[in-house]
């Protein structure tokens, strides 16, 4: 199939984006990477009558560090993720996590703000910025605010987005010196979106897990804590975990359903094997 006519405009400044998405309302969608915006698009999902292009604005790319936090812009694309060292040292999860995004055509386009604001409940960096407690910067004509990433996501596909309004960075506090994460994921080819995925932040504290935050993917309709689960790991230090605990627990988070080709019960048995092997990941660095 073919997209819907649609007008099509590349604001030169990020005032001019607000100016346009503002005077638009709901007739006007920025574009960023396209990559999940141009599938929903030929595939009818959506009809917008006007495309606002904001893949070059300036005011939306660059990472900086000032020493608390970690500021990436929107527009991001996810193959930065990897190559950055900015990243790599103060955000391993986010570079561990970037290779599961898709295929390297995609990772090359896609970009940390589409993928938050497209909300998709199995992607890898809605999980990876509620697990590393992240803060939205989002902007329109009418000002900035700040929104926890944990609040952003609403629901399925849905977030605190408002009418005009962007994701103009992502600010991440710098982790503290005792931080290990973790991510695995499991998909039935590499590049498929998730089947179930974990994005896990833990805290060590004289060998064992002091604070732990688990975020699954693919089990919820929404990117959020895994509460239960989280307190369960909590003064864990053996690699051996007690896996009837973390199921029962699992049970008390989670809510897969029977989806065409995978039954809830087998998605909760692959997020409590992969609930393992970010524990034993987790702890192994502590031992290395
Ligand atoms: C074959 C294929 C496989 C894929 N596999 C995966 C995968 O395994 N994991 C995964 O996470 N993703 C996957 N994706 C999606 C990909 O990661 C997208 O790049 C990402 O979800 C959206 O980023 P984008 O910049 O392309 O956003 P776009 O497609 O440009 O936009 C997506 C949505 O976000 C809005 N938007 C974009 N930027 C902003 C902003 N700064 N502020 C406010 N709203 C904004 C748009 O209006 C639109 O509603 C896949 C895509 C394809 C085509």
């Amino acid at each position: 199939m073919k997209a819907r006519n649609f007008r099509y405009v590349r604001p030169k400044s990020l005032g001019d984006a607000f100016r346009i998405l503002g005077d638009a309302g709901d007739d006007a969608v920025p574009v960023a990477g396209g990559q999940s915006l141009l599938a929903g698009l030929n595939m009818r999902l959506s009809a917008p009558e006007l495309l606002v292009d904001i893949a070059d604005l300036p005011e939306l790319q660059g990472q900086s560090f000032d020493g608390q936090a970690i500021r990436l812009g929107a527009l991001t694309r996810h193959r930065e993720l990897l190559r950055s060292d900015l990243v790599r040292s103060h955000l391993p999860l986010l570079t561990q996590a970037a290779p599961y995004i898709g295929h390297v055509a995609i990772r090359n386009r896609g970009t940390l703000g589409g993928s938050l604001a497209y909300a998709d409940p199995a992607a890898e960096l809605p999980a990876c910025a509620v697990a590393l407690g992240a803060v939205l910067v989002l902007g329109s004509a009418k000002g900035e605010r700040r929104v926890q990433a944990e609040d952003f996501f609403q629901g399925l596909f849905e977030t605190d987005l408002r009418p005009g309004e962007l994701i103009l960075a992502v600010e991440f506090p710098s982790p503290s010196a005792g931080t290990v994460t973790s991510f695995a994921e499991l998909s039935r080819r590499h590049g498929d979106f998730a089947l179930v995925g974990i994005a896990a932040v833990a805290e060590i504290d004289a060998g064992c897990i002091g604070d732990a935050r688990l975020v699954y993917l693919g089990c919820a309709n929404r990117a959020k804590v895994a509460q239960t689960v989280s307190k369960a790991l909590i003064g864990q230090a053996s690699r051996a975990a007690d896996g009837a605990a973390i199921e029962d627990a699992l049970r008390q988070d989670l809510s897969p359903e029977d989806t065409p080709g995978l039954r809830a019960d087998t998605r909760m048995h692959m997020a409590a094997v992969l609930t393992r092997r970010v524990l034993d990941a987790m702890l192994n660095k502590v031992a290395a």
